[in-house]
């Protein structure tokens, strides 16, 4: 096992190691059968559908996630989207005031957000020119109070994965948790580093059905990790925190993989054809390589070429405030007519 001198006890809030779960209902009654009569959780016994509460554990949704991605379901958390994982994690593992994290912008603004909802001081260290991890200056910042990395890979906005090479070794030399934000991996040349969880205690991974799963609307984030790590999650989470509804679109979706799988390639192969047509646009300066749904270019002025898409009703994502993101616009790749659309009002304006 890798990265020997991690240990959970020392990254754990001693008030989170002290806490046991809140206990609910279904929580405490788990042998249900169909045929017993249900008077514990106060609910209205006439039955529409939700007038139950939601299984706490998610059980027959991680079983079908367990299956698709080979981890067992006791190292699986889910969470009302990803934002919610995200802010369990800081609050099970980063004491406020006392502790930060790192994270390497340009990147997803979660990240800082939530950081400052929960009072951690955050260190910033850029990516390189090129949108790389640069990992002697990302490991240079660590002091004895930083708890977690941030590594969003591929990266949002930049729409690039990193190396395999520079994200471990700052598993490795990290004495800390490193979170690795795959919300895009699915539309990745890369390998997912779910295949590497056991082998780095360390090492907590975040999916989403929000991307290329086509349901944003569900809110459903995942949580990969070790025992350890997913048995404190736990023990924090809201009980009902995935809702019956979300639970039971997000089983459908898990039985249709083939239709799952024909979208992202759809997607692919539209990027593709996009990143094709932009480069013969006179104005884009640069398109990023993308390992993502989306298409990070360089324009010579994007104010004015996001006022001008708005015009045309496309709506893109202006990300020029951002750092080492001066004039650039993010596109989601979308339908074939879609991405017509766009490329038309490009093409148009001047
Ligand atoms: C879209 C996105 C997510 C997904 O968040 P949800 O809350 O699961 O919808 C997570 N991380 C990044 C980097 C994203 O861009």
């Amino acid at each position: 096992m890798k990265n020997k001198d991690f240990n959970i006890n020392r990254v754990i809030r001693p008030n989170i190691a002290k806490l046991k779960a809140y206990s609910s209902a279904r929580d405490e009654f788990e042998e249900a059968t169909a045929d017993m009569v249900f008077l514990d959780a106060n609910e209205n016994p006439f039955q529409n559908g939700v007038n139950r509460y939601p299984d706490p554990k998610q059980q027959n949704v991680k079983e079908l996630l367990s299956a698709l991605k080979g981890i067992p379901t006791e190292q699986i958390l889910l969470g009302n989207g990803s934002d919610e994982v995200l802010d369990l994690i800081f609050r099970a593992f980063c004491e406020p005031k006392e502790d930060n994290v790192i994270f390497l912008p340009p990147t997803y603004g979660m990240y800082g957000v939530l950081a400052g909802l929960n009072n951690i001081d955050t260190k910033e260290v850029l990516l390189s020119e090129t949108f790389d991890l640069k990992v002697k200056e990302t490991l240079g910042a660590v002091d004895k109070h930083s708890k977690i990395i941030f590594l969003c890979s591929p990266n949002n906005p930049s729409g690039n994965a990193f190396s395999a090479k520079s994200i471990q070794r700052i598993v490795e030399d990290f004495k800390g948790l490193v979170v690795i934000d795959e919300a895009y991996i699915d539309f990745s040349s890369q390998a997912s580093w779910l295949v590497q969880l056991d082998k780095y205690p360390n090492l907590i991974i975040t999916q989403t059905l929000s991307k290329a799963f086509g349901m944003a609307g569900i809110r459903l984030g995942i949580c990969y990790g070790s025992k350890e790590i997913i048995e404190i999650l736990n023990r924090i989470k809201p009980p009902y925190n995935v809702n019956e509804l979300t639970q039971q679109r997000a089983k459908e979706r898990l039985l249709k993989m083939d239709e799952v799988s024909q979208e992202i390639e759809n997607i692919l192969s539209e990027r593709s054809k996009l990143e094709k047509k932009l480069e013969a646009i006179s104005y884009v300066a640069k398109i990023y390589p993308s390992d993502a749904n989306f298409i990070l270019v360089k324009v010579d002025d994007a104010n004015k070429r996001y006022d001008q898409l708005i015009e045309k009703k496309i709506v893109i994502r202006n990300r020029t405030a951002q750092a080492l993101c001066e004039n650039t616009l993010r596109l989601t790749v979308g339908t074939k007519e879609e991405n017509e659309k766009l490329l038309k009002a490009l093409n148009e304006i001047e």
